[in-house]
């Protein structure tokens, strides 16, 4: 009983919260001060992403918890935006890819309007970075279960043992790339595995080669990845390489004291040098 009338004030609050969203989206196209609006709307099986352009359209957007894929990465897609000014609804993860993506000037809060449901489920609208900062840091980060479990498996590995674990998993990449294509903070309009003069990575898939990709890949990562997840969803062979990012930003807070939620704020982490910085990383 007691369930049952928690499932229904669940359900009203998102009514309402749908409700609210239509509207404020609408109104904001109707007047012509936004020209897209990236979100969700229900697909066959969960969430997926949509995007309008005409307040009509609106009345299909749903913000939930199932709504967890990062939209971030639409931002930087000038094919896509073009010169409009865009609402976005944004996940915390997404918040805080967005936070990332202004730190590096790939987006800009005059041409974007960031939308999220606070956990109190009220629609909140962010007029600053600092806002959006706040928010971060004061929201629970969500837990993902699975990622727990296996990072716990990892974490009672020996060195040798994670070597093979990974060398083992990531020999079966075939260089695909929708891990990077799923990714808000890979925008680069011609990433390092396609320069050829110098060659820095093997194009080719082999043990070797994939491991090169992915060490570059998640070096690149350091301080600026959100751990949305959002790659290892991606991958089609559930491959979880989202998790070599998540251990990268857990090192760099240990070893070097870089909270993730100021990393991304300032300076690249790979590229930030105190002498008081630990050492013990070279063997
Ligand atoms: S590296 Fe993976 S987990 Fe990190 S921001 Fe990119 S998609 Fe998300
Ligand atoms: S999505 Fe998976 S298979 Fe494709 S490149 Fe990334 S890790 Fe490899």
């Amino acid at each position: 009983m007691v369930d049952t009338m928690m499932a229904e004030k669940t359900t009203a609050v998102k009514n309402t919260f749908s409700s609210e969203l239509s509207q404020k989206v609408a109104s904001l196209l109707e007047s012509g001060e936004v020209q897209l609006v990236i979100g969700y709307e229900e697909g066959t099986k969960r969430p997926r992403p949509c995007f309008i352009s005409e307040a009509a359209d609106a009345g299909k957007l749903i913000f939930e918890e199932r709504c967890t894929g990062n939209l971030a990465v639409y931002l930087t897609k000038k094919e896509l935006i073009g010169d409009s000014k865009v609402v976005v609804t944004a996940s915390y993860f997404a918040l805080r890819s967005i936070l990332r993506l202004l730190t590096e000037n790939q987006v800009n809060l005059e041409k974007l309007v960031v939308l999220t449901i606070s956990n109190e489920g009220q629609l909140i609208q962010f007029e600053t970075t600092d806002d959006i900062a706040a928010f971060i840091k004061s929201a629970p980060v969500p837990v993902r279960e699975d990622d727990q479990v296996l990072l716990q498996k990892l974490d009672a590995m020996t060195r040798e043992e994670r070597w093979e674990f990974w060398s083992e998993e990531l020999s079966k990449c075939f260089k695909c790339y929708a891990c990077r294509a799923a990714c808000p903070m890979c925008y680069c309009t011609k990433c390092v595995v396609e320069e050829n003069r110098p060659q820095w990575i093997q194009p080719w898939a082999s043990t070797l080669a994939n491991i090169e990709w992915h060490i570059n890949r998640a070096m690149h990562m350091t301080g600026r990845c959100s751990d949305c997840g959002a790659c290892g969803s991606a991958c089609p062979l559930g491959l979880p390489v989202h998790l070599l990012s998540k251990k990268i930003t857990e090192e760099v807070e240990t070893s070097f004291g870089m909270n993730l939620n100021d990393t991304l704020r300032g300076g690249n982490a790979l590229s930030t040098y105190k002498p008081e910085d630990k050492e013990t990383f070279i063997k």
